[in-house]
């Protein structure tokens, strides 16, 4: 592994946001994240949740202000190092055409055939997995148009198991999920949580009551913050 591994200590400094076409979107936004902590992210659709997460992965820039991760700008980390450090399930799941086995390695291209197995059963992913005729072998088509949003979470979801990084994001990762699996997935969601930073974002209570913090947005502010307990 080319890449120091990261604590996962987090904290957006002063960071504005305005997409390209929108309105901003935050606005002088602080918060400051410990390593190993749980934050659920809270909030009416539309609040700036996904915006916020989006910026940890960098798939965006803010506008102003700064992202920190260790006390270090996270531009000074190289992609291979935040990639290696971070997980996600997005809201929109991205996968690459190839079968769902090459989908799931990713980033981890030592690991074996078990490993992979292991990492999809912790993410609930195995059985709808081998109930395809070419179960891992499968192709996912383009950008992984022949799967469900669902099953592409769960792709996804056993990805980051795999890669077991210190950063982990999961967007509404049981939204696209029927009833069954999502209880399933609960379980599996709260063992991958612990010794690593996460940020949960979910409707659904279950997912988010044993959370570190819970930080309620709006408008892309924290109204918010405490505990279930607390709030
Ligand atoms: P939801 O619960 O529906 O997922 P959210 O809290 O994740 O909502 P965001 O997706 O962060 O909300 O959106 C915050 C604001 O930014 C909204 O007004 C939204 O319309 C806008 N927005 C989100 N993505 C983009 C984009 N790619 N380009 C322009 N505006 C965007
Ligand atoms: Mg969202």
């Amino acid at each position: 592994q080319a890449w120091p591994k990261l604590r996962g200590e987090i904290e957006f400094k002063d960071v504005s946001f305005t997409y390209e076409k929108g309105e901003q979107v935050l606005e002088h936004f602080n918060l400051r994240v410990e390593s190993g902590q749980t934050i659920a992210l809270v909030g009416a659709t539309g609040s700036g949740k996904s915006t916020i997460v989006n910026l940890v992965c960098r798939f965006f820039e803010p506008s102003s202000g700064r992202i920190l991760i260790d006390g270090r700008d996270y531009h000074e980390y190289g992609q291979a190092c935040l990639h290696g450090n971070l997980g996600y399930v997005l809201q929109s799941p991205q996968l690459f055409s190839g079968s769902i086995r090459d989908n799931i390695r990713y980033g981890r291209l030592d690991a074996t055939d078990q490993e992979i197995e292991e990492a999809a059963k912790t993410a609930m992913a195995h059985e709808f997995i081998v109930q395809l005729p070419k179960g891992y072998d499968t192709p996912v088509g383009e950008e992984g148009g022949l799967l469900s949003t669902g099953q592409k979470q769960l792709i996804s979801f056993a990805r980051a198991v795999l890669a077991d990084p210190a950063l982990l994001i999961l967007d509404e990762a049981t939204s696209s999920i029927d009833t069954e699996t999502e209880l399933l997935i609960q379980q599996a969601i709260q063992k991958v949580l612990s010794h690593r930073t996460s940020f949960v974002i979910a409707h659904r209570l279950s997912t988010i009551v044993d959370a570190d913090r819970i930080l309620v947005i709006d408008k892309g502010r924290i109204m918010e913050d405490g505990t279930h307990r607390e709030l």
